[in-house]
């Protein structure tokens, strides 16, 4: 008797296990979430995004945060440090301020990208010595991520990795947001405070759209210009959001960056970790 019901209460036990195991992998399977720390998710289904941001980072603000340097970090490259908006990149966004990411696997590749070498090291670089996430579990480059992550998603306008980095790089060079607020007397200062109205209305008058503007405290950390499908120019959504955390005081700075001295740093880090 106590033998039988001992069995019955295993076989309870086990029902229980099977039933939380099957549930655990549906929501898996539904989101695709991966295990380790940034954690992307892969939802298998999203919509086809509505327009593109070109999400661009000011070196001066980004390098400030450099404690120690590797070879393919840019802010390591001494008096070559870049000066100029670089591309964060470029990303498929939604008309309510949602985007989608990791839209399907395509691992990155960069011999498919040799010929664009480099523009990619001057345009696009990396600024930081980490390795991000790739969006299947383990760890790439910079390119890979913006690639897998963003990339994956801008179909059915760019439907492969080359067309994504060369896309990107045009619309990059036809749009010369450092050269715009040039013109206009906004250059990289440690002392000048700018109204961050004057910059949107240099954009604004240049390209005849409203930019997204996010601020590191009151350092211009991106500027984002944002395009129709076919790569006309478009409001940014976010370019309406003053109550965000990332949104800008209405004085702000452009950091020039005071290079650390490159070749000394990477040989006291020898290791690109
Ligand atoms: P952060 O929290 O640094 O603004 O953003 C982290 C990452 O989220 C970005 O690098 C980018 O991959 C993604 N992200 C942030 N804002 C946007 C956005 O407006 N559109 C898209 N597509 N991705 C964004
Ligand atoms: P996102 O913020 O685009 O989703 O993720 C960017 C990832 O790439 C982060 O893990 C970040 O540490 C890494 N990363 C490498 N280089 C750069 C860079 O130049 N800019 C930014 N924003 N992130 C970079």
């Amino acid at each position: 008797m106590a033998l039988r019901r001992s069995l019955l209460l295993l076989l309870l036990l086990l029902q229980v296990l099977l039933v939380t195991v099957l549930s655990v992998s549906a929501y898996l399977a539904e989101t695709g979430r991966l295990a380790g720390d940034n954690v992307v998710e892969v939802n298998r289904s999203q919509r086809e995004f509505d327009y593109f941001a070109l999400s661009l980072q000011w070196p001066g603000t980004y390098c400030r945060g450099t404690r120690h340097c590797c070879s393919k970090n840019a802010c390591c490259r001494g008096s070559d440090t870049p000066t100029q908006f670089t591309i964060h990149g470029l990303w498929p966004d939604y008309n309510d301020g949602s985007w989608p990411s990791c839209c399907y696997r395509s691992d990155f590749n960069e011999k498919e990208i040799s010929t664009l070498m480099d523009g990619m090291e001057k345009y696009w670089p990396s600024l930081s010595c980490g390795s991000p996430s790739s969006c299947h579990g383990g760890k790439g480059s910079f390119w890979g991520h913006e690639w897998e992550k963003h990339g994956t998603c801008s179909s059915p306008v760019i439907r492969d990795e080359y067309s994504y980095f060369v896309t990107t790089l045009n619309i990059y060079f036809k749009h010369n947001v450092t050269d715009v607020l040039y013109k206009a007397g906004y250059v990289a200062s440690n002392s000048e405070k700018y109204p961050l109205g004057g910059i949107v209305t240099a954009i604004q008058n240049a390209f005849h759209i409203t930019p997204e503007v996010v601020c590191k405290r009151d350092a211009i950390d991106e500027i984002r210009i944002c395009f129709y499908k076919d790569f006309k120019p478009r409001d940014c959504v976010g370019s309406k959001d003053m109550t965000s955390k990332k949104s800008c005081p209405k004085y702000v700075s452009l950091p020039e960056y005071t290079p650390l001295d490159g070749e000394a740093m990477v040989l006291k880090m020898p290791t690109d970790e």
